[in-house]
């Protein structure tokens, strides 16, 4: 990792910025879930994960409360992370099927992971201000990812935060909506594509399953192939 991706990772893990959700996160770490009574949580901001040459990069919302705030990695330990895993494996997007503690051996390929938000929000629900107050962190990561060609945001909220960071760098102006599976272009011949988030809720509730998800990875690495 170069020396500028570890200074910023270094600063995210020690921000305390938003209080409310300082507060919050080491609520979280110190009742902890019945399951993980014996763990030691995390309890600090999550940085992003993968590969920093990576031609894709996703976009999440925010470490769960009892997955990457008890585990210390993005998208780790929680019910999102073994759906989004079993998908980027059977895409041939990782080494393995889940994602369970930083020590597991999880491999991610031409890819790089990251939220818009580093810190767990109540209710999984941020704040404006919260979400302005931590775009400074996802700006410095579009800005040393510089072979990313597709973005791949889960959710309404990661795909909003990487438009904004669009609008203020390269002033661009087109209003583009959240979709599941629509592709659009973005500056620099970068592209972005709608994800529905692999929430238990959208799993669950069929907005979302394994066939979908496996198909648009699919769709984005063949795609991250052709982009030079
Ligand atoms: S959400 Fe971001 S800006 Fe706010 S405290 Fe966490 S790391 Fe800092």
């Amino acid at each position: 990792m170069s020396t500028k991706f570890k200074k910023l990772n270094k600063s995210i893990i020690n921000c305390s910025k938003c209080l409310r959700l300082v507060k919050f996160r080491k609520k979280i770490s110190n009742t902890k879930r019945k399951q993980y009574i014996n763990e030691t949580y995390w309890g600090k901001p999550i940085t992003g994960f993968g590969d920093i040459n990576a031609k894709i990069l996703i976009v999440g919302l925010a470490p769960a409360a009892h997955g990457g705030t008890r585990t210390g990695r993005v998208f780790t330990g929680d019910k999102s992370s073994d759906f989004l895993y079993k998908c980027l494996y059977k895409a041939k997007i990782s080494n393995q099927s889940n994602s369970n503690h930083v020590n597991d051996g999880l491999k991610i390929y031409n890819t790089y992971i990251t939220t818009a938000l580093k810190c767990v929000p109540p209710q999984d629900k941020p704040e404006k201000i919260e979400l302005d107050n931590c775009f400074i962190f996802l700006k410095q990561e579009f800005e040393l990812l510089k072979n990313v060609k597709i973005i791949i945001a889960l959710g309404k909220i990661g795909f909003d935060a990487c438009i904004y960071f669009f609008k203020k760098k390269y002033d661009f102006k087109e209003k583009l909506k959240f979709s599941h599976g629509s592709i659009y272009k973005l500056p620099n011949d970068m592209k972005i594509i709608g994800c529905y988030h692999p929430s238990p809720r959208n799993v669950n509730t069929g907005r979302i399953n394994e066939k979908k998800m496996v198909s648009l990875f699919k769709k984005v690495s063949k795609l991250s192939k052709n982009l030079s």
